[in-house]
Order: C-alpha cells, then structure tokens, then sequence
C-alpha cells in the first residue's frame, strides 16, 4: 500500500488542481483561451491556476522542499495580461474559498515553483502535462513527483479524460511510491480502485504501443520503423501527455516510445519524473533510448538523457538494439 503523508499530500494537491482544470475547460465556451510562451508553446489560465494550487499545498504541508515546476508568473505582470491575471484568481478562487485567494497571493503561489537547481528533497509539477491536449479535449495530466537525493520517490499523475480498465466513468489518479507499487484512486472521491501492473503479453505481435500526438514532440517515422522491427503489428496509440505512462502501468499498452526529432532539445524533468515511478512500481522498465537510466539528479532537464523509451519489460533490450541501429 502506499501511505505516506507527501503521497496523501500529493494526492489532494492534484485533485484539487484536475478540478479545476475540469472548471475551466466545462466553462470555455469551444478550446480554453491560450497564449504563447517564448517558445511558441501554448499556456492557458489552467495551466497557471493547476500551478498556484499544487504550489499551495505543498509549500503549506512542507515549506522547507523546494519545487521545479514549468510554469512562471512573469509574463503575467504585463499590462496584456490583466484578463488573464482575473481569469486565473476566479479559478482559483472556485476551487479554493479560503480568504487567501488575492490575486498578490496566487502569483505568489505560481512562483513557489521557481526552483531549477536540484536539493536535496525537492518536487516537480507539471500543473497541465499536455497543454496542447487539453486544449483540443485530448489527454492531459497535472503531474507531480517527490524527489530525494536525485532519485524519484512518490509520482502522481491526476488524469482526468483517462478511464482504465474496469472504471465505468473518465477521470483517475494513478499514484506510486518507490518500493510500494502503482495505485489508481478515483479522481472525484480518492477511493482507492486497486494496485496496477503492467501487460504479462510476450507475443510482440499483439503488443501495442504509445506516443506522442505531436510529431513535433517525437519522431513518428522512427518508432514505426522500430515498431516494425520488434514484430509490433498493430498502429500506435498516439495520446498527450503523460497517460502514455499510465497507459502501460495499467496493462492498457505494453510500449512507450519518444524518440527525438532534433537534436538540440533536452526533455524536462516534470514530463518524465511521476509516470517513470509509476511504470517502474508496476513491473516495468524506463529508460532512455539508448538504454540509460532517467537521471533525474541534474536539475530541470534530463541532460544526461536522449529520448524515452518505457515498456512491460519483454522487449525493452530489442527495442533498445534497433533504436541504436536506427540513429
Ligand atoms: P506529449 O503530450 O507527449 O506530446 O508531451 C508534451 C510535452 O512535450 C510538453 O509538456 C513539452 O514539455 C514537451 N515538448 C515540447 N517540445 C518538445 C520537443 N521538441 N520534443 C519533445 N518534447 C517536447
Ligand atoms: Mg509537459
């Protein structure tokens, strides 16, 4: 079981951050408003609103750890930005009526998480994995980890369009400490559903396998080819955002592949940290393509990493060996 005090902590904070994720986007009359980041990527009044909440939270039940967490306030003290500064306080203040919600306070909050240089305990939030998703009604997760000491401890994934096997309705949090398993809770009540594993199949053919929407985000030509290799028949699933790693945890797909389409871009840690743990404690095995193991010691970036590949453990090596003969 797991139980620690960061895991309930954990929980809570990402429930909270879902609902309102959920709030905005049941009010966003089509796609949720977004705005550009200097590199181009969209971020919407959720993203900052999921950030102050989870920052909260943590910052309330251990002011000492430190937090990396993707977004920042800065482009919201520009003058543009007003309405989206009073968007992201009524979000924030529906999901927390506590007398704390000033605006002053909320960008407070999002700034919590302006740590990039690794201590010795310190979280990683992203507060919408997946932003791209979210905005077309797609996958998308808030996703948190706990690490200590560089290794990843406690991952939590609030996953609230996924339905794993068995669920009869959308929205879970799949959640895992090192050396406890994976455990899916009801995203609404945090009733525990059950322990998860990863796919027993050995057959390549019937196995399946998951990337990225985004052919920007991971190249899809190379992971057919590989695909191909291993005697993978079927087509991809192509999901956002970190599900892909609760897809495998859960026996919902046996491969998870991120391969690079340039050279120069590092993956961040809060896209990888909470759904490594979570395919690991399953029965799985995350690596990078080369086979390395996720350094998660470095700070922000997985600098001493190159892509992803995670899977149910049968046909890792293989999969490692033709990624090599693809480079
Ligand atoms: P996904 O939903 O799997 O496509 O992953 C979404 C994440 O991809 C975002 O949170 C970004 O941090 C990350 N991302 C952005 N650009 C790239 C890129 N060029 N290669 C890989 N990942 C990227
Ligand atoms: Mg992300």
């Amino acid at each position: 079981m797991i139980d620690r005090r960061e895991t309930q902590v954990a929980l809570q904070a990402v429930r909270e951050a879902a609902r309102l994720c959920m709030y905005v986007r049941s009010h966003s009359a089509s796609a949720p408003e977004s705005i550009q980041k200097a590199d181009a990527s969209p971020v919407t009044t959720a993203d900052f609103g999921s950030q102050a909440l989870v920052c909260r939270q943590l910052h309330d039940a251990f002011p000492g750890d430190g937090v990396i967490a993707e977004e920042s306030a800065a482009m919201l003290f520009e003058d543009a930005a007003a309405g989206t500064r009073e968007r992201i306080l009524e979000a924030v203040r529906e999901q927390h009526t506590g007398a704390g919600a000033t605006l002053d306070n909320v960008l407070r909050w999002i700034d919590l998480g302006s740590d990039r240089e690794p201590s010795r305990r310190h979280w990683t939030l992203d507060p919408i994995d997946g932003t791209k998703g979210f905005i077309r009604g797609g996958q998308y997760v808030v996703a948190l980890a706990l690490i200590v000491e560089g290794e990843v401890d406690i991952g939590v994934l609030a996953c609230p369009n996924l339905s794993l096997p068995g669920m009869t309705s959308n929205g879970v949090i799949v959640a895992a400490e090192k050396g406890g398993g994976t455990w899916s809770f009801d995203l609404q009540t945090l009733e525990l559903f059950g322990r998860l594993d990863v796919s027993q199949e050995q057959q390549p053919a019937r196995m399946r396998f998951c990337e990225s929407v985004e052919s920007g985000h991971s190249a899809h030509d190379t992971s057919a080819l590989i695909a191909a290799d291993v005697g993978i028949q079927g087509n991809p699933v192509r999901m956002d955002s970190q599900a892909k790693y609760a897809a495998v945890a859960a026996g919902m797909a046996e491969i998870y592949l991120r391969l690079p389409v340039s050279d120069t871009y590092v993956e961040n840690i809060w896209d990888h940290a909470a759904g490594c743990l979570i395919v690991e404690e399953a029965g799985g095995r995350v690596t990078d393509m080369l086979g390395r193991a996720l350094d998660f010691s470095r700070g922000a970036k997985l600098s001493g990493n190159e892509g992803i590949v995670a899977s149910h453990g049968p046909v890792h090596d293989l999969l490692i060996q033709s990624v090599r003969m693809h480079l």
